[in-house]
């Protein structure tokens, strides 16, 4: 129950990429891989991902840059981004929600992913039917 969202990873690693595109794609979701950070920007604007999975570990840059890259352009701020690292220091942790990602998951299997993801996109659907009710034209009174 996904309708179809679909979702950038952004992961060097070809056996964790594989895992977790079929993880993502059991439920539903379309997924579009980059292997590093080149890959990923010669993608994004074309793709309009609903979301971004985002590896801090990359072949060619640091995933931090990327993340704050994305979150300075207009074009892209708006994207949701999980950072996804091996990383388990608490440090990480807090560079990543400060350079603005939606959330931080430690690396491992994918069924740990899979619901932040799920409960991102959730919150972004609610966040939207709030803002489309917020914009409403009033209702004409009833005469
Ligand atoms: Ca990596």
């Amino acid at each position: 129950m996904s309708d179809g969202a679909k979702i950038l990873i952004v992961e060097d690693n070809e056996l964790l990429l594989a895992l977790l595109r079929r993880a993502l794609e059991q439920e539903g979701y379309e997924v579009v891989p980059a292997p590093n950070g080149l890959e990923m920007m010669k993608v994004l604007y074309a793709s309009k991902p609903d979301l971004v999975v985002l590896d801090v570990g990359l072949p060619d840059v640091d995933g931090r840059d990327l993340l704050a890259a994305l979150k300075k352009d207009p074009r892209t701020f708006a994207i949701p981004v999980l950072v996804w690292s091996g990383g388990s220091a608490e440090s990480d942790r807090r560079i990543a929600l400060e350079l603005g990602a939606e959330d931080y998951v430690q690396k491992g299997a994918p069924s740990a992913l899979v619901p932040k993801i799920q409960r991102v996109l959730y919150r972004l659907s609610e966040r939207e039917i709030k803002n489309a009710r917020a914009s409403a034209p009033p209702k004409k009174p009833v005469a």
